[in-house]
């Protein structure tokens, strides 16, 4: 498999204020033919650095691709430094300028003396052309490696990259495709996650298996390298067949999909509508909820109730219940669920009450302690849960553990229906 690293050039990409974008796109078109990327650095607009980098980069991978510094000021030097790094002249190309002369003139502008920099090619190079800015990339043979100089600006960069580096890359990467997937998972750790699968994702050692926590849920991400499409598609399929069969019902998306979207699905294939009353969440569901093109068919109304009194002339919750188990109570979340329901008239109601923090705990309902509501008319239950994190954390946990309970409650009915 061929090696490639990446060279972000330039000094804003070394602030806090900007962030080097355009190694993620490189990165993710590389990979998508078999190309893995070993390394990146960010350099800033530094002659020494810059070709001290070039140089290690050419020793150590097969493919080099640098971007930025190819603007036609002072401070732009990647064009020098490249030429200078791997021992070749800098050609001026007359072509080159008579393009840019034509592009300024259609600016009703004169091409100032400057861009004629932007004319000098390494020696032996091919010139990329850019259809959006007046930098040309190189792409040229280093013995046995290859190194591609791009411009900065994304909306240079990828057109060039796609239609005139891909193809190449693509020739020399050979029959290897990689093909990725992510499948997420609700209602289990880390390591629970790992424990469970980790035997049978070893036993496939063509796909990179990899597990991350994101916010509030697992995510398993399975990169399957194969010699066509099909086949990566195919075994990345079985894998993930195995996964779900391992660990059932808490896999809720087999292909990258959302918490909002799984369960918006899940409505409008069994016909069903929603509605929420949120309280601690303040509106972060519904938020989510609507978030999805179509939500529409299926959200009804949300409610975000944070007073006590909201809670009770909005959903009618009895002040008695309150007062008796507290705003942050089984009691109260039903309550809630069967209010909202009642009153939007949709097959399900869900409720949220909860303690985000960093204020408010107790022995008794400390910080993180929530109470999600179901009511779906038949029925009326809750769960309690207890929620690590901050208040951000804990406020975005509580909305996922709410659509999760849902989204378990409709697929134990619908599989009741079904028997
Ligand atoms: P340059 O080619 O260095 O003159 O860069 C031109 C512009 O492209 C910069 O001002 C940035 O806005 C953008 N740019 C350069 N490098 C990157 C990068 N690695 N990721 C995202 N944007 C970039
Ligand atoms: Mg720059």
């Amino acid at each position: 498999m061929l090696s490639a690293e990446i060279i972000a050039v330039g000094s804003e990409l070394l602030t806090p204020t900007k962030t080097d974008t355009n190694s993620l796109w490189l990165t993710e078109k590389l990979n998508e033919i078999g190309i893995e990327v070993r390394l990146k650095t960010v350099v800033g607009d530094d002659r020494a650095r810059l070709e001290e980098t070039i140089r290690e980069a050419l020793r150590r991978s097969d493919i080099v691709i640098s971007t930025g510094g190819l603007g036609p000021t002072e401070d732009d030097i990647t064009r020098e430094v490249s030429a200078k790094a791997v021992g070749r002249e800098l050609v001026y190309h007359e072509e080159l300028v008579e393009d840019l002369r034509e592009r300024f003139r259609r600016w009703g502008r004169e091409m100032p003396k400057t861009n004629k920099r932007q004319a000098y090619v390494i020696e032996g190079a091919r010139i990329l052309p850019n259809l959006n800015g007046s930098a040309v990339g190189m792409a040229v043979e280093i013995g046995e490696k290859f190194l591609v100089v791009l411009p900065g600006p994304p909306r240079e960069l990828k057109p060039m990259f796609e239609a005139h580096v891909l193809p190449t890359l693509k020739k020399s990467a050979g029959e290897i495709v990689v093909r990725r997937r992510i499948l997420r998972v609700a209602g289990m750790g880390e390591s629970a996650v790992d424990e469970a699968i980790a035997p049978i994702y070893k036993s496939f050692e063509t796909v990179e298996t990899s597990i991350l926590f994101n916010r509030s849920e697992i995510e398993i991400h399975l990169a399957a390298k194969a010699k066509t499409e099909t086949e990566a598609e195919t075994i990345l399929e079985e894998l993930a067949g195995k996964i779900v069969q391992q660990l059932g019902v808490a896999v809720f998306a087999l292909d990258g999909e959302l918490m909002e979207e799984i369960v918006g699905k899940l409505l409008t294939e069994n016909n069903k509508t929603l509605s929420i009353a949120e309280s601690c969440t303040g509106g972060l569901i519904g938020e989510r909820l609507t978030d999805v093109s179509g939500a529409s068919r299926y959200f009804i109304e949300g409610a975000v109730v944070y007073s006590n009194q909201a809670k009770t002339r909005t959903l009618s919750v009895a002040p008695e219940i309150i007062e008796r188990f507290g705003a942050v109570s089984a009691e109260c979340a039903e309550a809630m669920a069967r209010g909202m329901r009642e009153k939007a008239e949709t097959d399900f109601g869900i409720s949220v009450t909860g303690i985000a923090g960093p204020d408010g705990g107790s022995d008794e309902k400390p910080v993180g302690t929530v109470f999600i509501g179901y009511a779906d008319g038949a029925k009326t239950k809750s769960i309690k849960i207890t929620l690590p994190g901050d208040r951000y954390l804990i406020r975005w946990r509580a909305s996922s553990a709410a659509l999760d309970y849902l989204r378990r409650q409709i697929l134990k009915s619908s599989s009741e229906i079904v028997k």
